[in-house]
């Protein structure tokens, strides 16, 4: 067994250790140390970084009680060894970790609700909850968890009997049994965790629920903690600016400005659809077979069709076909009959240019491709002979 450092200090960063042994493994090496601070994957908590006498450790895994640091070196059995943990990544993993246990437990206190699911990315962390929880909800859960903040209550660690585990109450998945450590954050959560923790609520700094939504039944959230939340607030900060510069606004009226921009943005694509529709009627050219019309333009949307088929219809024309070239050799097209036929004319156009499409017996719109508009002018007046 591995004497593992980090669960009696969670703060130890550098320590000297004797190496037990060292094998390879493909082209690494899986060093053992008699005692070691590098946190092996576990818990939700990716493995610690650091160095073994300058050599970098790549991972940290641990298999029955045995810590295993990944490296590329090899080491001699019995070398004394001066290791050193990436503690920048190791103190923000531990504000993370904990900030997930103070919301998991404000959440379990409020609601009742247990954690179901924990993931920890590099910067964000996903809880997953066993109930359903409301915007106020999470709201409520976010003041109280940074209330416990606040409060700078201690954090300890703790491995009661069986007989004491089961008179404790606690949050966890594990089957209670001899030697389990359980992390007490004083008046906030109890839980069963391998992990190194802070030993004040105080150093997580701040709790952040960045998005949340319904998941199997229950809630996922997302959130940031510690170092992780401060950097969230600040990109969201200069994002904020951004826009209150491009809009000329004021922090509490970039909504308002935004729905105002909405608007303008929507009345002048509606002016625009007009106008463009009243073009489309005055440039469209059809040719006339049999009371039938096609026509094959450029630059026009399915809305500007559609107003030209209403159109010749609405003047006694008995059916149309009109097609606009949106790239070389694609078309956008519109049926139109006054005699409800437009199905069997669109199922034969795609089968013949390979198009998609449909619609009612009366109108349907669709795409299709050909590389000559004699081939299809040639088609259309063989439907309107
Ligand atoms: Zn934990």
């Amino acid at each position: 067994m591995t004497e593992r450092l980090y669960e009696k200090d969670a703060y130890c960063r550098s320590f000297d250790a004797e190496i037990v042994s060292c094998e390879q493994k493909d082209e690494f090496f899986l060093a053992v140390l008699d005692k070691t601070a590098f946190f092996p994957e576990g818990g939700g908590q990716a493995p610690d970084k650091g160095t073994i006498n300058g050599t970098e450790v790549l991972d940290v895994q641990e298999k029955d009680g045995i810590v295993y640091h990944k490296t590329a070196k090899s080491f001699e059995k019995g070398e004394k060894v001066s290791c050193e943990l990436d503690w920048e990544l190791r103190f923000e993993r531990m504000q993370s970790h904990s900030g997930e246990h103070i919301v998991s437990g404000v959440a379990h206190s409020l609601f009742g609700y247990d954690n179901v699911g924990f993931h920890m990315s590099e910067k964000t962390m996903t809880v997953d909850f066993s109930g359903p929880l409301t915007a106020e909800d999470i709201a409520k859960v976010e003041l109280e968890s940074n209330k416990a903040i606040y409060k700078n209550v201690p954090i300890t660690a703790s491995y009661p009997s069986k007989k004491e585990l089961a008179e404790t109450d606690y949050r966890s998945k594990i089957e209670p049994r001899d030697g389990i450590r359980l992390i007490t954050i004083e008046g906030i959560d109890c839980c069963a965790c391998c992990a190194p923790h802070p030993a004040f609520s105080g150093e997580i700094g701040i709790i952040k629920i960045i998005d949340f939504c319904p998941h199997k039944g229950g809630t996922r959230i997302e959130m940031v903690a510690g170092i992780n939340a401060f950097l969230d607030y600040s990109a969201l900060h200069t994002s904020v600016k951004t826009v209150m510069n491009l809009l000329s606004a004021k922090r509490e009226s970039i909504a308002v400005s935004v729905e105002k921009l909405q608007e303008t943005a929507n009345n002048l694509k509606y002016e625009n659809s007009k106008i463009s529709k009243k073009l489309a009627l005055a440039s469209l050219n059809p040719i006339t077979v049999n009371g039938c019309a096609y026509a094959i333009n450029e630059n026009m949307s399915y809305d500007d069709l559609r107003e030209c088929a209403n159109n010749l219809i609405d003047n006694g024309t008995r059916k149309c076909i009109l097609l606009s070239e949106t790239d070389t050799g694609s078309f956008i097209y519109v049926v139109s009959s006054a005699e409800n036929d437009v199905r069997t004319i669109v199922a034969g156009l795609n089968s013949a240019f390979n198009g998609k499409g449909g619609g009612k017996d009366n109108y349907a719109q669709g795409k299709l491709t050909s590389d000559s508009r004699d081939a299809l002018t040639d088609y259309i007046n063989s439907i309107f002979a």
